[in-house]
């Protein structure tokens, strides 16, 4: 695989450090036969660990100043709210929340951890249901994904019978609660998973190399094979070739297809079926009489981040309950408990903690080719990349579901108790789950861009991930079926190499990078 000025030469480079590429670099490295994997990660890392979740650095001054050293990037357009923590604004009038993550362990280092599995028609229906169904289960494995994290939370169980008692039907899985991406310590200390716990000691072991600040900006081609990387070592600018035998591209579902389209890789469907989840939100002061008086009381219970045990800032009363998505409901519900202490009701109304709920529902979006992110030859990005571009609209059946979410979520605050303001829906792009822009297909038709194991149609050894891979209209959090996929990717990844080994003597070894542009 010698490719003529390559300063490394490894088997696979994996671009993008978050969840999707963690976890396909872990597989892969798991996979015991001692393949070379190079993740190229454009951000800097955190903190300690690289790709640790930021909300698990105890000290909240110095998680501010991480975050406020991120805050780069447009401001908010019209329409549009500032940028969350820990995301810049992608600045596309339709979508004017759509927003990307770069550092270490990406949007996985800010992102609220809530993992359902898919159902009904949200399962992609081209992988084998036995296949994804491990997968999903090893996704939960290296997500740390539970179910018991808020165990202890007081008032959990009362949001939780309402929410049953309104929406559970024969055909539905039950209300309860939401699988979420956290680990319980042995002090009853809570964090939130980030790429760091994906990757568990990879990052030390001597086959694997992060290689941060580092931007993949263009994949070496011969003819339908990828022979590498070129990459951008960004405090320098200094370009340099990689080669690898296989590429997977996990750089999330604006920058994958902006990668490919800059390197000449277009199939048609590259960019389009670009899908979210339209977000309404509420709130709601749980009512007294859903809460039994003689509830036993946990005098140990933190019950403000300030007080939580072992650093981070989970508050063990913060449960999070979960409307799971059902084809004949096209939205998912999200319930998180807040502590106490940053709501000022009415004087004289003592809130407890937990009391009051933010209700999030998801809407599933019908999918459509002109829902898409397009790449500008005319603009340049500040890389040199061409400029990422959005069209998106609403369909009418869209507005339906829309409009029917905000009746579902006006429903559940007033069961819960005490709506607290009306439902809103939030502006496109607020979900940050961003789908379908690289999906998957059973057959090279025009309407995906990869086969069920991520490979590039008509590409022998470049593969994509995340949720861009996604093909399916769904409603739920994204992250745990994408790395379920990534898995799957990995695993497809280390055959092929394993049967190219097997026909071929050992690759070079590497060596450092050295080649000037
Ligand atoms: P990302 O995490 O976006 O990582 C992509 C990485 O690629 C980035 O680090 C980026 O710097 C890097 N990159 C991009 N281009 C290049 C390049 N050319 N060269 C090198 N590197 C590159 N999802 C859920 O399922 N549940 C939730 O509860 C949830 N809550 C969220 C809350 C917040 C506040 C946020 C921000 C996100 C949330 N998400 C949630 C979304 C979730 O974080 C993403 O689905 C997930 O991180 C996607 O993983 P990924 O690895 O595909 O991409």
């Amino acid at each position: 695989v010698a490719v003529p000025g390559v300063a490394d030469v490894v088997d696979v480079v994996v671009v993008g450090s978050g969840p999707v590429g963690t976890a396909v670099a872990r597989e892969l490295a798991d996979g015991g036969s001692g393949v070379r994997v190079l993740v190229l990660e454009a951000g800097q890392p955190l903190g300690e660990p690289a790709g640790g979740h930021v909300k698990n650095i105890a000290d909240a001054a110095a998680r501010d100043a991480v975050l406020a050293a991120l805050a780069t990037g447009p401001g908010p357009l019209p329409g549009g709210t500032p940028a969350r923590p820990g995301t810049t604004l992608v600045g596309a009038p339709d979508m004017p929340n759509a927003a990307v993550s770069t550092n270490v362990g990406g949007m996985g280092a800010h992102w609220t951890a809530a993992c359902p599995r898919p159902a009904d028609d949200e399962v992609p229906g081209c992988v084998d249901p036995a296949v994804l169904d491990e997968a999903l289960t090893r996704a939960e494995q290296l997500l740390a994904v539970t179910t018991h994290a808020f165990d202890r939370a007081p008032l959990t169980g009362a949001v939780q019978q309402v929410l049953g008692e309104l929406f559970d039907r024969p055909q539905r899985r039950p209300a309860g609660p939401m699988p979420v991406a956290v680990t319980v310590g042995e002090d009853g200390s809570l964090h939130w998973t980030g790429p760091a716990i994906v990757a568990g000691d990879l990052w030390d072991r001597p086959d694997v190399e992060l290689r941060t600040g580092t931007l993949a900006r263009r994949l070496l081609r011969d003819g339908d094979r990828v022979t590498g990387v070129e990459a951008v070592d960004l405090s320098s600018g200094r370009r340099y070739a990689i080669g690898a035998r296989a590429v997977v591209v996990a750089a999330d579902a604006f920058r994958t297809p902006q990668l490919l389209w800059a390197s000449g890789i277009r199939p048609g469907a590259l960019g389009r079926y670009l899908t979210e989840h339209p977000q309404v939100m509420a709130a709601s002061l749980l009512d007294e009489r859903h809460v039994p008086a003689d509830a036993p009381v946990d005098a140990d219970l933190p019950v403000t981040a300030a007080a939580a045990p072992g650093g981070g800032a989970i508050v063990p009363v913060s449960g999070v309950s979960w409307v799971p998505y059902a084809a004949d409901r096209p939205f998912h519900g999200q319930v998180m408990q807040m502590d106490a202490s940053p709501v000022p009701l009415d004087p004289g109304v003592a809130v407890r903690p937990g009391q009051v709920v933010g209700l999030g529902w998801f809407c599933r979006k019908e999918l459509s080719p002109d829902n898409r992110v397009w790449f500008d030859e005319d603009a340049a990005d500040e890389h040199g990349l061409p400029a990422i571009r959005i069209a998106y609209a609403l369909s009418d059946a869209d507005r339906a579901s829309v409009a029917a979410a905000v009746e579902e979520v006006g429903a559940a605050a007033r069961a819960l108790g005490r709506p607290l303001g009306e439902p809103f829906v939030m502006p496109p792009g607020s979900s940050l789950h961003y789908l379908g822009t690289t999906r998957m297909g059973r057959a090279d038709d025009g309407t995906s861009v990869c086969d069920p194991a991520g490979r590039v149609w008509g590409t022998e050894n470049l593969y994509v991930g995340g949720n861009n891979v996604i093909p399916t209209a769904t409603a739920c959090n994204p992250t745990l079926t994408a790395v379920a996929l990534g898995v799957l990717t990995a695993r497809a990844v280390a055959a092929q190499l394993a049967a190219q080994l097997a026909a071929q003597p050992a690759i070079q070894p590497a060596t450092p990078p050295a080649t000037p542009a």
